[in-house]
């Protein structure tokens, strides 16, 4: 029968089909692609965190650095009017003196504070360059992924399209009762039809009997497996 090796192609190609539809489907949100789109959420929100830190420290010092700024201003000109000679009164160069030392001691005090924040902001900085190439990395990664997969989803689609024009062209030329015969029974079986291989049903790996065999050979048929009722195919 050879219109059977139109059917087995037929068949073919719906396996094929099967499979890239199944292929699309999966391929529709990957799971490796979900974990990196919830780590890269995850770092956008720690990084944008440790920004606005670094933002407020920054501006802490700029704050910091005006007030020891106009205290080292105060000190200046108190220095200048206690030695310039222009100050007699005791009670007077007693004070400024006092006054003089409390500034020197808060100036130092905070020059210190300045440069512990100093440090911590290039920790800072450093370590949001840190985060921030990591993150850079993810998301090109990422967009790699999903192009990759895009490309892949294309290509499945296409071969889709070409395979059910294929299909459709078998299924034209197809003797009429085959059709409707192996149409009903891939209602109860996935694959209808069956190679025979050796002597071998590949449906259900159990042997054909010589006379199925030879029916088959001499390209009688229908030929249904005595065993699993697939209808049977065999090539030369
Ligand atoms: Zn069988």
């Amino acid at each position: 029968m050879p219109e059977l090796k139109s059917l087995w192609e037929i068949q073919i190609l719906e396996e094929k089909n099967r499979r890239l539809k199944q292929k699309l489907i999966e391929t529709k949100a990957p799971q490796d692609m979900k974990i990196l789109k919830k780590e890269i959420d995850g770092e956008r929100v720690a990084y944008s965190e440790l920004k606005e830190n670094y933002d407020a420290l920054k501006k802490d010092l700029k704050k910091k650095e005006m007030e020891v700024n106009a205290a080292a201003e105060q000190l200046e000109s108190l220095s200048r009017r206690l030695y310039g000679g222009d100050m007699t009164n005791v009670k007077e160069i007693n004070s400024t003196s006092k006054k003089i030392d409390a500034l020197k001691e808060r100036i130092e005090r905070e020059e210190n504070d300045l440069l512990y924040m100093m440090e911590k902001q290039e920790l800072l900085l450093s370590s949001l360059e840190e985060m921030g190439n990591r993150l850079k990395e993810k998301i090109s990664t990422y967009h790699r992924m999903q192009n990759a997969n895009l490309a892949d989803r294309q290509k499945a689609e296409q071969l889709l399209a070409q395979n059910s024009t294929a299909w459709e062209k078998l299924v034209d030329k197809l003797d009429e009762e085959l059709w409707g015969k192996y149409l009903i029974m891939k209602k109860k079986v996935n694959n209808p039809l069956a190679r025979v291989v050796k002597g071998i049903c590949r449906g259900c790996q159990v042997g054909v009997s010589f006379d199925d065999l030879r029916f088959l050979k001499q390209g009688k048929g229908p030929v249904f497996c005595n065993n699993c009722g697939r209808m049977l195919y065999w090539e030369k």
